[in-house]
């Protein structure tokens, strides 16, 4: 994210071309259209083709698509030349598809360190959080005078039970800029060269809304700013340029494909990186397919634009639906309720239901706007009252069951049963946040009662209702990990070890049907990705264990991608 900083170096393969004559061209690429033909065998292959696992015994790919699933005999049979796969007890299935993350936010988190505690990390206290940074700087060769940022320390989660400060970062960085980003993302801790750049010492006034905290016994920055002391640094470090936003395209998808996701979505595209995402896409840079949400604050100028067509892949880049953001977090307490939180307000308000973004009549208006031009429309909601604006804002629309419009409800976290029949009526599919259960779940229990907490994406209740659901993890809002994912949803665990609404837990395969097939939906793409079925796309991912044969639940967490493969290419391999 910082333009001095060493960016990591790619190698990028050099394509050797061959002079040959016409005829033997034809004849190679006969041959290399054989060697294209591959069948897989030899391990469980989930289909995800039905509402229960379906098995097949071989697949066989050629050039990027699904041509047979069946016996492996018929397959050795038709396709006797193929090169062989096989998977030696592993088990295949469809590719990731990620429901709803911020791939932007993914390729500037290649420029930063990930210090949190487990599951998100390995920090265990203050000296692993400074080596894991020390081994950073050294790994990237970061110099004196550059910046080091790394993310996600959670002090609650450190041995000594306490913030760093800058006292801990100076004595092992007194030549850089380092910045190590809060859990929650509303604050830092800076060193001191970090602090210098930022204008902020011991004359400097605590803003309203924010905290600068002190040194003992004094008025000395201690390091950490939050809130709005934060907010003014955090839009001042330095980004990347686009020339090397094009050099971390790489390793920012590499992100994905590890997790074995052959999907990614850019949850809030802005006009600036809708460009930059199109030069991406020219470029030949993705091997993964991005779907990109454009945010409803510039739609006048992505609207009816021939620049940014919707709803097709150019180069793997495809410009989904417009996105509006209608509230904040229910962590934060800024998710828009229908009714109040039990607690008072971030600064202290009675009665305190949260902040919208946008007026409820002007988000109608907006949102029939792009319906009647075509584009899908997508909602970030979390709070009831928030939930309710979009399905107004989608009736209003005159959007109905059975119009194929498939509006998006993302997040739908703090919803009533109510709202699910009315998803029913109007054709709403919601992408749920399950991982929610287990990183604020006790939080949230404080913040709006048990009863509400343990409906927090329902999925359940969704999908017993006949609605189609995905479930997602907001990357890099919580871990890029589909295991955990299903793990959240299969268990419903908070952080303190209480389950949080036991009667919405969902089963393996549900859990599975929620990052392929469901999101495949949702994106308009259920004839070409989610299932192994001829025809569709050969985008796969071969695991370790079978989620589906597992002894107990804890163990989903456990499972690990040995390779994932887009259109017949090996992506990824451990
Ligand atoms: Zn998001």
């Amino acid at each position: 994210m910082i333009k001095n900083i060493s960016i990591l170096a790619l190698v990028f393969s050099v394509l050797i071309s061959c002079k040959i004559e016409k005829k033997e061209a034809v004849q190679a690429s006969n041959d290399e259209n054989q060697t294209q033909q591959i069948i897989y065998f030899g391990g469980d292959i989930i289909t995800m083709d039905g509402d229960t696992p379906q098995y097949a015994e071989a697949v066989v790919q050629r050039e990027g698509k699904i041509i047979f699933v069946g016996k492996k005999s018929d397959a050795e049979k038709q396709f006797s030349s193929a090169k062989k796969h096989d998977l030696q007890g592993k088990t295949m299935l469809p590719g990731f598809i990620d429901p709803h993350g911020h791939f932007m936010s993914a390729i500037l988190m290649v420029t930063q360190v990930n210090v949190a505690s487990p599951p998100m990390g390995t920090i265990t206290d203050i000296a692993s959080m400074i080596k894991k940074l020390q081994d950073f700087k050294e790994e990237k060769g970061i110099k004196d005078g550059e910046w080091i940022v790394g993310w996600g320390y959670d002090q609650d989660l450190l041995a000594e039970k306490r913030h760093i400060t800058k006292l801990d970062l100076d004595k092992a960085f007194p030549n850089n800029k380092v910045l190590v980003i809060h859990i929650s993302m509303h604050g830092a801790v800076l060193n001191s060269k970090a602090l210098e750049w930022a204008g902020v010492d011991k004359n400097s006034k605590t803003p309203d809304g924010g905290v600068i905290a002190r040194l003992p016994g004094g008025n000395e920055p201690a390091g950490l700013l939050m809130e709005m002391a934060y907010m003014p640094v955090f839009d001042k470090l330095p980004q990347p340029s686009e020339d090397e936003m094009m050099d971390l395209m790489k390793a920012a998808q590499v992100q994905y494909v590890s997790n074995g996701y052959t999907h990614a979505v850019e949850g809030f595209t802005h006009i600036k990186d809708m460009n930059t995402l199109k030069r991406a896409a020219k470029e030949g840079r993705f091997f993964i397919d991005i779907a990109s949400l454009p945010g409803f604050t510039e739609m006048d100028k992505w609207l009816n634009n021939p620049e940014y067509p919707f709803g097709e892949y150019n180069n793997r880049l495809k410009f989904q639906g417009g996105k509006f953001t209608l509230d904040g977090s229910p962590q934060g307490l800024t998710a828009y309720m229908a009714e109040p939180y039990k607690v008072s307000g971030p600064n202290g308000e009675k009665n305190w239901v949260g902040n919208t973004s946008i007026p409820r009549k002007e988000l109608a208006k907006l949102a029939k706007t792009m319906v009647d031009n075509n584009v899908q429309i997508m909602f970030h909601a979390n709070g009831s009252g928030a939930i309710e604006d979009a399905i107004y804002a989608i009736e209003n629309a005159g959007i109905k069951a059975g119009d194929n419009k498939r509006p998006v409800i993302i997040h739908s976290q703090f919803q009533k049963l109510e709202h699910l029949i009315k998803y029913v009526e109007i054709g709403i599919t919601p992408t749920y946040f399950t991982n929610h259960t287990f990183y604020w779940g006790d939080v949230h229990i404080r913040n709006v009662g048990e009863k509400k907490a343990s409906f927090i994406s329902p999925i359940k209740a969704a999908n017993d209702l006949g609605l189609v659901t995905s479930n997602h993890t907001d990357f890099n809002v919580t871990l890029l990990d589909p295991f955990f994912v299903m793990w959240t949803s299969m268990k419903r665990e908070t952080r303190s070890g209480k389950i949080l609404g036991a009667d919405q837990v969902i089963d393996a395969y549900a859990a599975l049907q929620q990052i392929t097939t469901g999101s495949a939906y949702q994106f308009f793409e259920e004839n070409r990705k989610g299932k192994i079925k001829k025809g569709m796309l050969a985008d796969f991912v071969i695991l370790d264990k079978n989620p589906l044969k597992l002894s107990n639940v804890d163990e989903v967490k456990e499972v690990k991608v040995v390779e994932t493969i887009k259109e017949g290419k090996s992506v990824y391999k451990k």
